[in-house]
């Protein structure tokens, strides 16, 4: 089968919704055993149902990513029952503001979950991995990370470093067979994109949704299936000569706009 997962395990944070919940589910349709880390255990232990449901294996861990003892003690733990293969650092929060309305309390809470989480996360794989000689690190980025986008200063910011993040991890350790890329997603619909128009803008909902939609010249917003398939293909072995790359998802935003 092309793009198999076959025997393989998959750590996936944020899996308990929107785009980690389709990676989960995508991953364990293709034959991987799934570990969610996710601080939300309702959201979590559902993903895993649907997935058993589906016949496939998972397996929930409740996780704050920012917390690097409980994440290493996670890995460990995964450790003693599977060898690792595979590694997507997608847990992240969003935060709307420019330098201004951004205070250090903020600056912080975006720091610890958008950066520390995903460093957190290799930190902990990478001496399994190097002991195998192989294993793939996916990061989720944003377009953010590359153009910035206006009035989410602390997220352009911390998504920029999860960019160079990668390419700074897939220089280090390509001689060590692991491979590690990024995929950066313009807007997708999932529960991330509907607080956000929930909170900011309550009275106009629905006009809001289309704005967003139309700020991809493609015309809507990407689904979560969408990322989760991008996902499978770097993580299969059909991708063995990628590394070190930033993969925008983004309907057009980067390169059609203006
Ligand atoms: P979502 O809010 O639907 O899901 C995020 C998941 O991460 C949730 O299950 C949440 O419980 C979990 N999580 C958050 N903080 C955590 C922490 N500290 N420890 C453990 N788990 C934690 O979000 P989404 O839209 O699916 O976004 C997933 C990733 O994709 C994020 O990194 C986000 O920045 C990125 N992204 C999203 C979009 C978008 O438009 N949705 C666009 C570009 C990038």
């Amino acid at each position: 089968m092309i793009f198999s997962l076959k025997g393989k395990t998959a750590i996936i944070t944020g899996g308990g919704s929107g785009i980690g919940k389709a990676i989960s589910n995508t991953f364990a349709k293709q034959g991987a055993h799934v570990c969610i880390l996710d601080f939300n255990e309702e959201n979590g232990t559902s993903t895993v149902t649907e997935i058993e449901n589906n016949n496939g294996t998972a397996s929930f861990y409740k996780c704050d990513v920012s917390n690097q003892e409980q994440i290493e003690n996670i890995i460990s733990e995964i450790t003693n029952n599977h060898s690792i293969n595979i590694l997507i650092n997608n847990a992240g929060i969003a935060h709307v503001g420019n330098i201004e309305n951004t205070n250090s309390e903020d600056l912080d809470r975006l720091y610890n979950v958008n950066i520390k989480g995903v460093y957190n996360g290799i930190k902990a794989v990478i001496p399994h991995f190097k002991k195998k000689k192989s294993g793939v690190i996916i990061n989720m980025a944003s377009i953010a990370s590359s153009v910035g986008i206006s009035d989410r200063f602390a997220y352009s910011m911390t998504k920029g470093a999860v960019l160079t993040m990668t390419y700074s991890v897939a220089k280090d350790y390509v001689t060590h067979g692991i491979r590690c890329n990024c995929i950066s997603p313009a807007r997708v619909h999932t529960p991330f994109v509907d607080g956000f128009i929930k909170q900011n803008y309550p009275d106009n909902q629905a006009e809001m949704f289309e704005n967003l939609s139309k700020t991809q010249p493609i015309g809507r917003m990407g689904k979560p299936e969408e990322i989760a398939n991008l996902a499978l293909y770097l993580c299969s072995n059909e991708a063995s000569f990628i590394t070190g790359t930033d993969f925008p998802i983004d309907g057009g935003f980067i390169k059609l706009n203006g």
